[in-house]
């Protein structure tokens, strides 16, 4: 169950392809402009290098629903509970926007904020399409609502996943 602001689940399915659609789309702009990933893992530790990572409704319930079961615990902000020892994402498929958008490449950088804008704003119509909340609030708002919910973490016993090794 995927949760919104009164405790309505979320279908996940009904806007899972378009995100998977917009998330593909990003990707190709961000391969265009060639960012250098040093797989440092600093863009899942947050408080350590000063960052928060924002990510609307639709975006939270397709992590939660696509995304293994975390490989930490859920901190007070700290840090990813996807984010394994070495510091790779282990959710890598369902990762919001911002983790995808976020290199610290400093000759990318500038890019990063328009690239941002652009598709928070598609983003924002895929939300209103399928009259989803949009909720835009730091990863942990959304894990603490799914935990108090009881959703997080989702049991994986049955479930075949795909940890890949890329610190974004
Ligand atoms: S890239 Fe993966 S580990 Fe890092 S913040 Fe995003 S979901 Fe978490």
């Amino acid at each position: 169950m995927n949760i919104c602001e009164d405790q309505t689940p979320l279908d996940v399915k009904a806007f899972r392809a378009e995100l998977h659609a917009l998330y593909g789309a990003l990707g190709e702009d961000v391969a265009r402009l060639g960012p250098v990933c040093a797989l440092s893992g600093r863009c899942c530790r947050f408080e350590e290098y000063g960052h928060t990572l924002f990510l609307s409704a639709p975006e939270a319930a397709l992590l939660i629903a696509d995304a293994p079961s975390p490989v930490r615990p859920l901190d007070q902000g700290a840090s990813c509970p996807w984010q394994d020892a070495r510091g790779h994402c282990t959710a890598r498929d369902a990762r919001p926007l911002g983790c995808r958008v976020y290199y610290c490449d400093p000759n990318y950088q500038p890019h990063a904020q328009d690239l941002s804008e652009t598709f928070i704003a598609r983003l924002k119509q895929v939300a209103n399409k399928h009259g989803v909340p949009w909720q835009y609030a730091p990863l942990h708002w959304h894990l603490r609502r799914f935990a108090e919910a009881g959703t997080f973490p989702r049991n994986d016993e049955n479930r075949t996943t795909e940890h890949n090794a890329c610190a974004h």
